[in-house]
């Protein structure tokens, strides 16, 4: 199993790409969420319209489906015909064909290949490719992802935004890969007028949360992503305190094979 991190900065960051993962496994390939700028990382890695089989979209919030529009748009422009699947919410279908026709009027009725939307609850089999979810704490609904995938089987798992629940940590077990949201240090964020700012853990999940997480869950590596963009600048010292854990904070590009 190979990921490739396309982007991995929050919603306001002017640093980085929206959240975008390319999971390959077992001769598929699907993205794993697509933010608002995150479609020219996409065209980077190929530019063939039939690269992709899927995505997986964890919420509906602009840095993480917005991109989708312009996605699609590109793929039927360069003459893709077979289908491309969507993994999502329940209430996906309806969400991402209003984006789709507020972005381009008409583009749903005129798309040249089929959608074939997946609303999860629980697990779903994909051929070779087995996805379980979970909801978190989030301020909308959010999936918790566990993409078990390959021979021998990897285990890929994804938190999307916000706090973990104790479902969320067993789903996550023993993965060998976990990539979580690492909003704040411990709840709060300092905004450019020097306040403190109180994010509490019901919407972002913090670096001091995921001790906990790390320690319940024993992921055999984590990858802490959609760090605020003034955290995210303090890398090397997180990563140095942090030295005793399996922890890396990628960059756009880095790939990491399981
Ligand atoms: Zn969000």
């Amino acid at each position: 199993m190979k990921v490739t991190f396309l982007g991995v900065g929050e919603a306001f960051d002017n640093d980085y790409t929206h959240t975008c993962i390319l999971v390959e496994a077992a001769g598929r390939r699907m993205l794993v969420d697509c933010g608002a700028t995150a479609p020219p990382s996409v065209w980077h890695q190929s530019k063939r319209p039939d690269y992709l089989d899927g995505i997986f979209i964890s919420h509906f919030h602009a840095d993480h489906v917005f991109g989708l529009p312009a996605l699609m748009k590109r793929m039927e422009e360069d003459g893709r015909t077979r289908p491309f699947y969507l993994f999502g919410p329940v209430g996906a279908q309806r969400n991402v064909e209003r984006l789709m026709e507020f972005a381009y009027p008409g583009m749903v009725a005129h798309l040249p290949f089929t959608l074939r939307f997946r609303e999860l609850q629980r697990s779903h089999r994909w051929d070779d490719w087995n996805l379980r979810v979970v909801n978190t704490r989030h301020s909308v609904q959010n999936l918790g992802l566990r993409l078990e995938a390959g021979s021998p089987t990897k285990v890929f798992c994804y938190s999307g935004d916000g706090m973990f629940t104790p479902t969320a940590s067993k789903l996550y077990t023993n993965s060998d890969l976990l990539v979580h949201d690492a909003y704040t240090m411990d709840g709060t964020v300092t905004n450019p007028k020097g306040e403190t700012i109180n994010i509490g853990i019901k919407t972002h999940c913090s670096i001091q949360q995921l001790e906990r997480l790390d320690d319940m869950a024993r992921p055999k590596k984590m990858a802490l992503i959609h760090l605020n963009r003034n955290l995210r600048k303090e890398k090397a010292d997180i990563l140095k305190k942090y030295k005793q854990r399996r922890w890396i904070i990628p960059e756009p590009r880095d790939v990491i094979v399981l």
